[in-house]
């Protein structure tokens, strides 16, 4: 249900950097030598449990609890902070239309 809603909130946060053409910021890769843009952000499990607090669906008590049972379920399911499991490899920054590094 969490993970549901990560990967729902992930989603629209992805429809709506489209819309309004929010491009990542520029960045230096250490790994290119580089100036190119950074991923798109991702958003964590955590992140959504932290939201939820900030926007008033949870309140402290509540937020610690699923965060406690987030950490347990993580765990055991052996989940990485995405909620995908572990072993999943996290799009890299290079996976992007925009930004890819100038080649030299
Ligand atoms: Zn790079």
């Amino acid at each position: 249900m969490l993970i549901e809603l990560t990967g729902r909130l992930a989603t629209k946060l992805q429809t709506l950097r489209k819309e309004r053409n929010i491009k990542p910021a520029m960045m230096w890769c250490p790994k290119c030598q580089t100036r190119h843009r950074a991923a798109p952000p991702q958003v964590s499990v955590r992140a959504t449990i932290l939201a939820m607090r900030r926007f008033g669906i949870a309140d402290d008590e509540t937020v610690k609890v699923l965060e406690k049972r987030w950490k347990t379920h993580r765990d055991k399911q052996q989940l990485n902070l995405y909620g995908a499991p572990e072993g999943t490899p996290v799009p890299s920054h290079h996976v992007t239309d925009q930004g890819l590094p100038r080649k030299p």
